[in-house]
């Protein structure tokens, strides 16, 4: 290896309209380049305090124990199970996506039996079905489901899960990694135990991160717990003494940089309002539908199953599915995913997260897709989706108009 060869890494500027991670505010960034300090400086306690209160807010939340795991979404994850399952539990797990699959795996590791509900990938989950389940698995502790499957776009009623599941005395371990800020996450009204999500979708930070929040339930279910949790890193019962407390002990280094990124992230956030930002993201949505469909391009989600932050759209049949991602990196330098598991070649998925989700990006794909897709096989009548997209945010002024003159 040519190491004289090797010169500092410039990345290019992309529009980030896949699965995540989502395009970062420069304010953002700027917080990220700021000078590091100590973990224990007072300065830096100070700053995980008020970090601690927009996780909160995002959450709509007031759970003393809300912070964020030092690690990416799956952290997140398997952080819940390692503290919630115990060698020999059952666990009732929802699987309607590869994100529930991956809870499975992880409840195995754990040493617990997974209960599997299958579901069907495109469609939520269904709370009569987990009833039926519960029913007859009286044993299960927890409940695990993904509350936005982003492998298909699809939002489960967390709210309806997560009653379902305390009837049957069940903990539940919520996946809101992409809903979080771009739908609502109600952890308290809709009395969720462990959730938890990741800087990079909706949130628009730095990859790396986990914001969580745990109810009370949580806490005294840890903290009686008699055998050792399986993982050091992730024991809940260390890092209440690091979060949870004032006089703080050493326990890792925290991400410094990254947690100045998300204190600057979810203040951006609060600054707009969460119910701006959940309308922000329904209303491109709306847009990036309309124009799709006008091309002639089927959702693979029913309408009110949607989450407006991921839609996936089937592949026509005579296109080849990973040339349109190329030829868009290459025109537009835009991004968009691919389908997983067994949606692998058959769909594309339009992330609108966060700071990408943005009219202007909104109709630069559009525009491009229309100049690509007939390159492709696929006859596209030049401008009606950019047209589409226009009338949709025309149609969502005026309604806006109208409503503040009423
Ligand atoms: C992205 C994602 C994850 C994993 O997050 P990472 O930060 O990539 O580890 C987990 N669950 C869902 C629903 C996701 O979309």
């Amino acid at each position: 290896m040519a190491a004289d060869t090797i010169e500092t890494f410039i990345p290019p500027q992309r529009i980030l309209m896949g699965p995540g991670p989502s395009n970062i505010h420069p304010r953002v960034l700027k917080a990220m380049s700021e000078p590091v300090i100590g973990y224990m400086d007072p300065i830096f306690v100070q700053m995980m305090a008020e970090l601690k209160d927009l996780i909160r807010y995002v959450y709509q939340t007031d759970n003393m124990l809300s912070y964020p795991v030092s690690g990416p979404g799956s952290v997140g994850m398997e952080n819940c199970f390692v503290n919630l399952v115990q060698p020999g539990d059952k666990v009732v797990v929802c699987v309607n996506g590869v994100f529930g699959g991956r809870m499975v795996e992880n409840v195995l590791r754990c040493g617990a039996t997974p209960v599997i509900l299958e579901g069907v990938w495109g469609e939520p989950v269904d709370p009569n079905a987990l009833e039926d389940l519960l029913k007859k698995t009286p044993e299960a502790r927890v409940v695990a489901f993904v509350h936005g499957e982003t492998s298909t776009g699809v939002v489960s009623d967390a709210k309806t899960l997560a009653a379902v599941a305390h009837k049957y005395d069940c903990l539940t371990i919520v996946d809101a990694v992409t809903s979080l800020a771009g739908v609502p996450v109600l952890a308290k009204e809709w009395d969720l135990d462990a959730v938890y999500s990741a800087g990079q979708k909706c949130l628009s930070c730095t990859p790396g991160l986990s914001p969580s929040t745990f109810n009370q339930r949580v806490v005294d279910y840890v903290t009686s717990r008699k055998d050792k949790i399986q993982s050091w890193f992730m024991d809940m019962t260390m890092i209440l003494e690091y979060w949870g407390k004032t006089v703080r002990t050493y326990h890792h280094t925290a991400p410094i940089n990254g947690l100045y990124a998300l204190h600057e992230a979810l203040l951006m956030l609060k600054e707009e309002g969460l119910e701006n930002v959940w309308a922000r993201h329904r209303s491109n949505y709306e847009a990036l539908r309309d124009g799709l469909e006008a091309m002639g391009l089927e959702f693979l989600v029913k309408e009110e199953n949607r989450l407006p932050q991921i839609s996936t759209v089937k592949v026509p049949e005579s296109v080849s599915e990973p040339q349109l991602r190329a030829e868009l990196l290459k025109m537009s330098s835009l991004e968009i995913g691919a389908g997983l598991g067994p949606l692998a070649g058959k769909v594309w998925r339009f992330g609108l997260m966060g700071q990408t989700s943005r009219p202007d990006y909104v109709l630069t794909c559009l525009a491009s897709m229309e100049k690509i897709l007939p390159g492709l096989g696929y006859p596209v009548k030049e401008g009606i989706a950019v047209a589409a997209a226009h009338k949709r945010y025309a149609a969502q002024h005026a309604a806006a108009a109208e409503k503040a003159f009423a």
